[in-house]
């Protein structure tokens, strides 16, 4: 565990190994523009098995654009979104990196959504761009890898 992150009160906290993520992207889709308060949200891809938290985030349950239910999860004290995860692939983490004590060494792969993106918060371009979702079941080598924790 080289790796730590946690919310603005301290209540929820994580630990992980950056050897473990499976990639990060920016979301620039309207719930994580709302949910966020920002232009975009972006998010840590983690095997549930690679990720230890501590304390209990409290989640906002909705569907997402594909109808897969996506859990919001966030600290129930101070606010601070922490993670997510899809219902339906709850073996797959969403870890918000901002959270993170130290994300210096993070390197974002895509952006995802870049169809609803703020004019004032552009899309990276010189990073993969994807009009929506790039589709999680289309990427089963992600969900292979999420599931065996490589
Ligand atoms: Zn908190
Ligand atoms: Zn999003």
């Amino acid at each position: 565990m080289n790796q730590s992150g946690r919310c603005l009160c301290g209540d929820i906290s994580y630990q992980f190994n950056s050897s473990n993520v499976l990639s990060a992207h920016h979301c620039h889709c309207t719930d994580c523009q709302k949910s966020n308060g920002s232009g975009k949200a972006t998010i840590i891809y983690i095997s549930k098995r690679n990720i230890i938290t501590s304390g209990k985030p409290k989640y906002f349950e909705q569907r997402g654009s594909i109808g897969l239910r996506v859990r919001r999860g966030f600290c129930r004290n101070c606010g601070s979104g922490i993670l997510s995860y899809i219902r339906e692939l709850p073996m797959l983490i969403f870890v918000k990196a901002g959270t993170l004590e130290d994300s210096s060494w993070l390197e974002i792969e895509s952006n995802f959504f870049v169809r609803s993106a703020k004019q004032w918060d552009l899309p990276d371009k010189s990073i993969k761009c994807f009009r929506k979702n790039p589709s999680l079941f289309s990427n089963i080598k992600t969900i292979y890898r999420s599931i065996t924790g490589r």
